[in-house]
């Protein structure tokens, strides 16, 4: 498509968008009497305005029924989890036994990583990606420290080459190949948080798996960004967060994916909990763990009501849109993003503007991140004081991501007209 920096260009784009109605159903943040400009979507998504109903419900319930709400209530406390059990599935391309939302997203990569990284002397060391997003290095340094090995000698870190700032594919492969003796796992983050790249996840498990080691990635920057087909990809593990691109609100649950090779699996090492215990036998109390044989045999605890009802409500939404469709606006979107952001950088004597993301096509998804040469933070204080709301990285990279879901080509144009008045 011929883009066009115009507003009346963006305006005919949001006329023709199936998918604008939908910003009317979320919050948009108000700042001196004007909507915000929101492209931190990646970091905490937008309220969707059916939440306050949906705790409403579990507050009236509770109120109404006391300990009985887990059977009497409209939603029945006892199994909510499993409400969201089909629109997960969905939305990551897996099977219901291979999902389960549960914890926190650090948590789970934890949980997962007891059952996923089991070091012998052979085979103990871990890939993932340089820089990581700074929970999963932490993670994953402590998981090898609780077994006694070295971090320095057990991780290996795969980088951009020298004066490139995304990782090339062929890299990832050949460092899979080289430590293929001793790879245990490798473990990235399926979409990186810092530059907006893609990773091409079911080359990278089927590399794992020709090395004899597992694959997991945190998809906290693409579950609800990215189209995920996690059971096709014979990706072995993953979890993500759901209030970034889902919406689900700040610290809420978080989705695991563990592979049905995986899940059926009852006698996989792993932590229990009664949550997670036979179903059927549950309440007989008795002493001796034994897993449900589905993805939900890692539960720990009874489900959190509250952070799962907002979730619900925002899944609900995803299932209804459904990802094709939204994918396919968020490359049009971002695309759009792209060619605004060029142009004023043409345009302009005072800035340099560096697009550090992949190129349309298979390594990105909606989000941009920006290298603005010759600009510091003041671009910044000035965007955020125009209202526009983006992600700011010493010394000069900008994040921003234009969600599908709610942002409008509309937004696109106003950027780009703060943008070129913001430069310093
Ligand atoms: C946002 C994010 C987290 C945050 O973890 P929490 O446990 O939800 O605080 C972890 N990992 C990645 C890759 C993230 O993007």
């Amino acid at each position: 498509m011929q883009f066009e920096n115009t507003q009346l260009f963006a305006k005919d784009l949001d006329r023709q968008d199936p998918l604008a109605h939908y910003r009317s159903q979320f919050h948009i943040p108000v700042i001196n009497d004007k909507q915000v400009i929101y492209f931190t979507g990646n970091s905490l998504g937008l309220q969707p305005k059916s939440a306050k109903e949906a705790i409403q419900i579990e507050l009236e319930d509770w109120a109404k029924w006391g300990v009985e709400g887990h059977f009497h209530g409209r939603n029945p406390w006892f199994a909510y989890h499993e409400f969201l059990t089909g629109p997960t599935a969905k939305l990551v391309g897996a099977k219901e036994n291979e999902v389960v939302v549960m914890n926190g997203l650090t948590v789970n990569l934890h949980l997962l990583m007891v059952s996923f990284y089991q070091p012998t002397k052979e085979r103990f060391k871990i890939i993932c990606e340089e820089k990581a997003f700074p929970s999963d290095q932490y993670a994953l340094e402590t998981q090898v420290r609780h077994h006694g090995l070295d971090p320095a000698s057990t991780i290996v870190e795969i980088a951009p080459r020298e004066g490139e700032h995304t990782i090339r594919h062929e890299d990832i492969i050949t460092a899979i190949e080289e430590n293929r003796d001793e790879l245990a796992l490798v473990m990235i983050g399926g979409v990186n948080y810092y530059s907006g790249q893609v990773f091409r996840m079911k080359e990278i498990a089927k590399a794992a798996h020709a090395a004899g080691a597992l694959a997991g990635f945190d998809l906290a920057h693409g579950a609800g960004n990215i189209k995920l087909d996690l059971h096709d990809w014979d990706v072995d593990f993953a979890c993500w967060c759901s209030y970034k691109y889902l919406n689900s609100g700040p610290g809420s649950v978080s989705g695991v994916f563990i592979h049905e090779r995986h899940s059926s699996n009852t006698s996989l090492n792993r932590f229990g909990g009664w949550w997670g215990h036979d179903k059927e036998t549950r309440f007989q109390m008795k002493p001796g763990f034994q897993p449900i044989a589905t993805a939900e045999g890692w539960q720990l605890s009874n489900a959190p009501v509250f952070s799962m009802a907002i979730h619900k409500a925002s899944l609900e939404m995803f299932e209804e849109v459904g990802m094709d469709a939204l994918c396919k606006k968020s490359k049009l979107l971002t695309s759009y993003l792209e060619f605004v952001i060029n142009a004023v950088g043409e345009a302009s004597e005072k800035a340099n503007f560096e697009i550090i993301t992949p190129e349309e096509g298979i390594e990105r998804g909606c989000q941009l991140s920006i290298l603005a040469h010759g600009q510091g933070r003041d671009l910044f204080d000035n965007l955020m004081a125009a209202g526009v709301i983006t992600d700011w990285r010493e010394p000069n990279v900008i994040r921003m991501a234009p969600v599908p879901m709610y942002n409008s080509f509309e937004d696109i144009y106003n950027f780009g007209q703060i943008l070129k008045a913001s430069l310093t």
